[in-house]
């Protein structure tokens, strides 16, 4: 026994440092994977609970890694943070992203004009030349401010002051859509609500996922009931992420909420994919 112990030691050891070790050859390979053209976006749609009609996407960044093959965001998006390369990979994805968009939005899609969502980082969101690069990226793709929904998570802003708060104000006064991301994990204090430049909330999976159970687990109907009231209240939106049942999507319509994603609807996927979707509506 006291072998097999020391043994796991040894294993779980050696499985750490090579965590280590891939950390940093992450790390260190992520310049060049941008220049080299390594990553990738995928769009998951954003649809209409109402009716069901595709209103947009949100941009999912992918590393299309040489050794390890496709790596998802969480993956390699804190590395980026740590390093400051957030800042221009975030432009890519933005540029990409806008482009994109300005691209369904020419190819005679005669719903709502669809539009593109876009994660925005806090080191990003620190970055003083945000507003002028956001505005220059949208300028050159031809792309109206707002087709653009910039999504921050609740947890960057708590305790922002008006000052942090200054390029999501000048953004939002541009037309910029600004949704707050992963509602409901954080502990914003709700009155604070009033004074952030949003127009969405995008509530966090972990509250729908009750919504997945036959019969729905009535904490987590009360819970969002109550956030759909407030945000209605407040004249906010409400997107729920994580939808993947028919019944669940069902139940959130019913409880107000506005737009809905997940993997009901599709999951993130290339960009021609979200034009056929939404030639076809896909919940119709
Ligand atoms: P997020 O913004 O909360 O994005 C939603 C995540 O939930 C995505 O994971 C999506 O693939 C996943 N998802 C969508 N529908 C469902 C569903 O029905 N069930 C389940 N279980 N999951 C679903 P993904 O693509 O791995 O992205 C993870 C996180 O990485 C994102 O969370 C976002 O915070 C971050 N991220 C992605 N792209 C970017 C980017 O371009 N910039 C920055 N700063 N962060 C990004
Ligand atoms: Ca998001
Ligand atoms: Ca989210
Ligand atoms: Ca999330």
């Amino acid at each position: 026994a006291k072998a097999a112990g020391g043994n796991r030691y040894e294993v779980a050891d050696a499985a750490s440092d090579a965590r280590v070790i891939a950390r940093h050859s992450l790390t260190n390979g992520l310049p060049a994977a941008l220049e080299k053209g390594e990553f990738f976006i995928e769009y998951q749609p954003l649809v209409s609970l109402e009716d069901g009609s595709v209103r947009g996407a949100e941009a999912l960044v992918r590393w299309l890694h040489p050794v390890h093959g496709v790596l998802g965001p969480d993956q390699f998006i804190a590395l980026a943070e740590n390093t400051g390369l957030i800042v221009p990979l975030g432009r890519w994805v933005l540029t990409e992203a806008a482009r994109q968009a300005r691209a369904w939005r020419e190819a005679g899609y005669d719903g709502a004009p669809l539009r593109v969502n876009v994660n925005l980082s806090p080191c990003q969101l620190r970055y003083p030349d945000l507003v002028a690069d956001t505005v220059a990226v949208l300028d050159d793709a031809g792309l109206d401010p707002a087709a653009l929904c910039l999504e921050v998570t609740e947890n960057d802003l708590i305790g922002a002051d008006e000052e942090a708060l200054r390029p999501l104000r000048q953004l939002a006064d541009l037309g910029v859509d600004i949704a707050l991301d992963d509602f409901g994990t954080g502990y914003s204090n709700l009155a604070y609500l009033r004074r952030l430049p949003v127009s969405t909330l995008k509530l966090d999976r972990s509250f729908t996922l009750g919504m997945q159970r036959d019969p729905a687990d009535p904490v987590d109907v009360k819970i969002v009931e109550g956030i759909v009231s407030l945000a209605h209240t407040l004249d906010l939106a409400v997107t729920v992420e994580g939808v993947e049942t028919g019944s669940q999507a069902e139940h959130l319509r019913l409880l107000g909420c506005d737009t809905a994603q997940g993997w009901y609807y599709a999951r993130p996927g290339p960009p021609d994919r979200l034009h056929q979707l939404a030639l076809t509506d896909v919940a119709s």
